[in-house]
């Protein structure tokens, strides 16, 4: 009866901690994992540190859709957010989504979209397939890398309020890239990233 009950709730819930991947008792993070989760007082709703972190890592570079999907169970009820008319994600390039199987900005925007109630908005193209920004990446080489990056696809015409969302905000070099495209568009934008490393020196 026990194993039937343990069985039915496997397939509803994950055993394994997404960070750790060791048993965590029905838990998306194990008690081990759990502390390491912190939320970023603002711009993001964690910070890109401990669990998160490893998380966010294991779903890009595995890559590993499933895991961040669970991943977008955790985000908590984010108060504070309203007024906007559309959620906009900064996307990877196409052949980038291609071989990943998924784009983590578009799934954030997503789960935002079913938590406030606002249409997800597919309005920017990302041109440029290289090499992904890393943390080791200096401020030069990231403006470098963004530069001319993002482009606004043709359907966005109307101006809109927007929310801005990515995965990871590092300095916000791309936040910023995709941010003044829309900008420009004449479209209000306010960003928000799923996590942020938390010596953030921008602003
Ligand atoms: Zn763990």
């Amino acid at each position: 009866m026990l194993k039937n009950l343990e069985k039915f709730l496997d397939t509803l819930w994950p055993t394994q901690c997404i960070a750790c991947d060791e048993v965590s008792q029905m838990q998306i993070f194990c008690r081990y994992c759990e502390p390491s989760v912190k939320p970023a007082d603002s711009g993001a709703v964690f910070l890109f540190s401990g669990a998160i972190r490893e998380v966010i890592h294991k779903a890009k570079c595995s890559p590993d859709e499933s895991r961040a999907r669970q991943l977008m169970k955790t985000i908590p009820p984010l108060g504070g957010i309203s007024g906007f008319d559309g959620i906009v994600f900064v996307p990877i390039h196409w052949r980038r989504r291609l071989t990943r199987g998924f784009d983590l900005s578009a799934l954030f925007a997503l789960t935002l979209s079913k938590q406030l109630k606002i249409p997800v908005l597919d309005w920017l193209q990302n041109t440029r397939f290289d090499r992904p920004l890393t943390l080791s990446a200096s401020k030069i080489e990231r403006a470098a890398l963004t530069q001319g990056r993002y482009k606004i696809r043709k359907n966005a015409d109307t101006p809109k309020n927007i929310l801005l969302v990515d995965d990871v905000m590092t300095t916000g070099a791309t936040l910023e890239a995709a941010k003044s495209v829309l900008a420009t568009a004449g479209h209000p934008v306010t960003c928000l990233a799923l996590a942020r490393t938390p010596l953030l020196m921008l602003q």
